[in-house]
């Protein structure tokens, strides 16, 4: 089949045409997003088991932090034992409290939810759009103005009498949301930004990292993410208030001593063990590399998809530099039947395709959630598909 000439294709035709693309870039099986380890992991891990130093003390974890602050160009990161965790801290750090609520777009994954629902704040649910797959920032604004007032310097939901603490945006498969924006409605409406950058390691907004524009960001080192530590996360700021909070609160809170066992607050167990951070300083050492491959592959996406009529390839706005964490195509709404069938035609013939997460607002345990019109967001749920984006696929 001639790609990207054709005039009225019969559902199967689009389908094998969406597999014959994919397969003229990688060859089967692919994964989603699988690890790579071809730098100094086995010589890093192989230390910490010599030494005995494999748990939540070690000289990798000091070292991972340093090599992701210089990285990312932040003055500090801890790392914990994985994103959620990371975001969990980052919202109590922000001062977020009991039924407040947080503002989070619907299309992200379950975590960036949950993470609120474990401060016993109320998720409520933001549009996102398509040029960035993030948070639509002037959609929100319009909602903040129908819905919300400020009192006593404190953003407060009318409808609902509960105060609008925070925003955590998300840098959706990697690609960095529009932040100015955000940045702005926040500073208009009093509300703390925080940036769930789980997905975006290597990702810049107008030239500065991913992680750098909230008070504080989340990063997971997850296996399936750019870089993996087994599992594992970390938080970003540039508040060193706030970092020395923050290596306080995940490391149980407790007080410098010799020999006693003293803890000033409730604290939780989320340090990265040893071990995990010698996994990440190896990968971290490889990062550029990774980058450099997956992007591209990206171009290879995006030549081959490019020809293609009914669909189009995400590629990044003028103001970002994507670490292409997960490939995306989005099919044109009128081919959104074909979605199913394309999954199905893919996964068949060995190329892990995926669709986006199920929308935060249909889940069972958030569907009662305060929400503005999510009709973007539904729109992207229903074209999405996500395409097999390892580094390694660029170099077979
Ligand atoms: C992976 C991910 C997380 C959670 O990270 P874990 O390390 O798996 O806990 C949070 N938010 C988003 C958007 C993610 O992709």
């Amino acid at each position: 089949m001639e790609i990207g000439n054709w005039a009225h294709p019969l559902m199967t035709d689009y389908c094998n045409l969406f597999l014959d693309t994919l397969k003229s870039v990688v060859a089967k099986p692919a994964m989603l997003h699988e690890p790579n380890f071809s730098g100094n992991e086995w010589v890093y891990v192989k230390e910490c088991i010599d030494t005995g130093w494999v748990s939540t003390a070690g000289k990798f974890v000091e070292r991972f932090e340093q090599d992701l602050a210089t990285f990312t160009h932040a003055k500090h990161t801890i790392a914990t034992s994985n994103g959620t965790a990371a975001l969990h801290a980052c919202l109590e750090l922000a001062g977020v409290r009991r039924d407040d609520e947080v503002i989070l777009p619907t299309l992200t994954f379950v975590a960036t939810a949950n993470a609120v629902a474990y401060i016993g704040a109320v998720p409520h649910f933001a549009d996102s759009e398509e040029k960035t797959l993030g948070l639509d920032a002037n959609k929100l604004k319009l909602h903040l103005e129908a819905v919300a007032e400020i009192n006593d310097n404190t953003c407060i939901n009318t409808n609902t009498g509960r105060p609008i603490r925070a925003v955590i945006c998300v840098h959706t498969y990697g690609h960095p949301v529009d932040i100015d924006p955000l940045i702005e409605v926040c500073r208009a409406w009093k509300l703390i930004l925080i940036e769930d950058a789980a997905e975006s390691l290597g990702s810049t907004y107008k030239g500065q990292h991913t992680g750098n524009f909230g008070r504080l960001a989340a990063f997971s080192f997850n296996g399936n993410k750019t870089i993996t530590t087994g599992g594992g996360g970390a938080i970003l700021t540039n508040d060193s208030d706030l970092a020395r909070q923050a290596k306080h609160l995940t490391t149980t809170a407790k007080t410098q001593h010799s020999w006693e066992f003293n803890h000033d607050r409730i604290g939780y167990n989320y340090r990265m063990p040893n071990i995990n951070a010698a996994l990440g300083v190896a990968q971290l050492e490889q990062l550029p590399e990774f980058l450099n491959n997956k992007r591209r592959l990206a171009n290879r996406y995006r030549s081959a998809f490019d020809g293609v009529k009914g669909m189009q390839s995400f590629q990044e706005p003028e103001f970002a530099h994507s670490n292409y964490w997960l490939n995306v195509i989005l099919l044109e709404p009128d081919n959104e039947n074909q979605l199913e069938p394309i999954l199905k035609i893919t996964n068949d013939a060995g190329y892990m395709t995926r669709p986006t997460w199920t929308l935060m607002h249909r889940l069972p345990m958030y569907e009662t959630c305060p929400k503005m019109d999510l009709g973007c967001a539904q729109s992207i749920q229903q074209r999405l598909i996500n395409l097999p984006s390892s580094s390694q696929l660029a170099v077979q």
